[in-house]
């Protein structure tokens, strides 16, 4: 076989299936040829609406990709899944055993939310798929062990296949991993949403470090520095701190906060402030979805890389749960921590309609923990000086902040420096940058251009099909 020839084979076109830079509806095509087609991951935006939420799976023929693999159970990885299994009926469908636990329940409560938004908002198209069609796709998938060669059948540990995967644990929650795909003896390498930092539960990314030839990474904070002497523990004390002032000028605290990740790090982190007696033993509120998930968690403890496998979040901590029953006449109580989604306060959400009662009393706080999209009504609240007024639902208006507003970096995400040694550490090739807002994928080009000149540094647009 010629030369050329063996570089056709091995050749690999990638299309970036998001509709904008952005973390967004994340969906990537790996074509190998006739070694298969392969998609990693199928997301929903988290703000959009509608079909325009989605990836661009119209590119897609029908019946046309043979693998899927998904990083994680968040939304903006996983919400678009059984549209892109409906278009692809033989497609088989691979992900760690947490994300397989975690991903179901995150889909059905998605149907949930899309029926309401159709009877709200008179969103037509909703709900885009059904729990029974659901129930009928989730038996497709399959969970797979972490650190081990999976063929694109399924099977474990194949032997001469041209095309295989291995999961890798990324520390960012539950279940999260990267994915290394091996063809013909080339490695590319998919960071997934990835944390390189211990969290109170999830453990550091454990990656590997060498023979990476392509690396998909995500650049979330690259817009942000890492600030002088940042350390978790830090983070911790100054948010002891300001619940104490709340607590003691008769205030409660809200965080808006993700059901499936950031609930179960700070029920954890909040219980041992209360047990080491750093705070009083108030009340922990979670909602529901965020119930349903800390179960899963307690279920899998024992089987995962998580921290203190003998917490049990539901026993131990015994969070109350807060549902739609009890927000009509709610009123928050001093003390009470609420740790409610959802996490950018979308409209309609528990942590948006109880913000309208803190926002009016600056007895009260609500802090911010975790990523939020800057357009988000969390984004809008954070970006509003105290005193000023915000838009946090069109029906009630603007509204003055009254409140203590503060922002705590409980960061599930990589620090952008931590990213950076690691893709410098690798020494990919091609280094492709997605899953980051426009600043933060132009820090990681500029950065890469100078510590890493040889690098061909990529920054696929969307719907753009590049050969790598
Ligand atoms: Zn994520
Ligand atoms: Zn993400």
């Amino acid at each position: 076989m010629s030369f050329s020839d063996q570089s056709k084979i091995r050749s690999m076109i990638l299309t970036n299936l998001t509709r904008a830079n952005e973390i967004g509806a994340n969906s990537y095509l790996l074509d190998f040829g006739a070694d298969g087609r392969v998609v990693l991951d199928a997301g929903m935006h988290p703000r959009s609406e509608g079909s325009g939420g989605l990836p661009q799976l119209e590119r897609l023929r029908f019946d046309s990709v043979g693998t899927i693999l998904v990083s994680h159970a968040h939304h903006d990885h996983t919400g678009a899944l059984p549209l892109l299994m409906r278009d692809h009926p033989r497609a088989r469908v691979f992900m760690s055993e947490a994300t397989y636990f975690l991903a179901e329940p995150l889909l059905h409560n998605s149907v949930q939310v899309m029926l309401k938004q159709k009877a709200e908002k008179g969103i037509a198209e909703y709900p885009l798929f059904t729990h029974r069609e659901l129930d009928q796709l989730v038996k497709v998938w399959q969970a797979c062990g972490l650190e081990r060669e999976w063929s694109l059948n399924g099977y474990p540990d194949p032997g001469n296949e041209p095309l295989t995967f291995r999961f890798h644990d990324a520390g960012h929650i539950l279940g999260s991993v990267g994915t290394a795909l091996t063809h013909r003896g080339r490695t590319i390498f998919y960071t997934g949403d990835v944390n390189f930092a211990d969290q109170t539960l999830m453990r550091a990314a454990e990656f590997p470090r060498e023979k990476i030839d392509v690396l998909i990474t995500e650049t979330t904070r690259g817009a942000q520095p890492k600030p002088e002497g940042f350390t978790r523990e830090a983070v911790v004390e100054r948010m002891a701190l300001a619940m104490e002032e709340t607590f003691a000028k008769g205030g409660a605290v809200l965080m808006p906060v993700f059901a499936m990740g950031k609930t179960q790090e700070l029920l954890a982190q909040l219980h041992f402030l209360q047990k080491s007696r750093r705070l009083p033993q108030t009340p922990i509120y979670i909602g529901g979805l965020g119930r349903s998930f800390s179960e899963i968690y307690d279920r899998l403890a024992g089987r995962t890389r998580r921290k203190y496998p003998k917490l049990n979040l539901l026993d131990d901590i015994a969070p109350q749960v807060m549902d739609g029953r009890r927000t009509r006449d709610f009123t928050a109580k001093k003390g009470h921590i609420y740790l409610i989604s959802s996490g950018m306060m979308t409209e309609h959400t528990l942590s948006n309609i109880f913000a309208q009662e803190f926002l009016a009393h600056d007895r009260h706080s609500i802090f911010f923990v975790g990523y939020c999209d800057p357009e988000s009504p969390a984004g809008l609240l954070r970006a509003t000086k105290p005193g000023d007024s915000v838009t946090l639902n069109a029906a009630y208006g603007a509204q003055p902040v009254r409140c203590r507003v503060e922002y705590f970096d409980f960061t599930a995400h990589a620090q952008r420096e931590d990213l950076l040694r690691y893709i410098l550490e690798v020494k990919p090739r091609v280094c492709v940058l997605v899953h980051g807002d426009p600043p933060a994928l132009a820090w990681f080009q500029q950065e890469l251009a100078v510590q890493a000149p040889g690098m061909k540094v990529v920054i696929p647009a969307p719907g753009e099909a590049i050969e790598l």
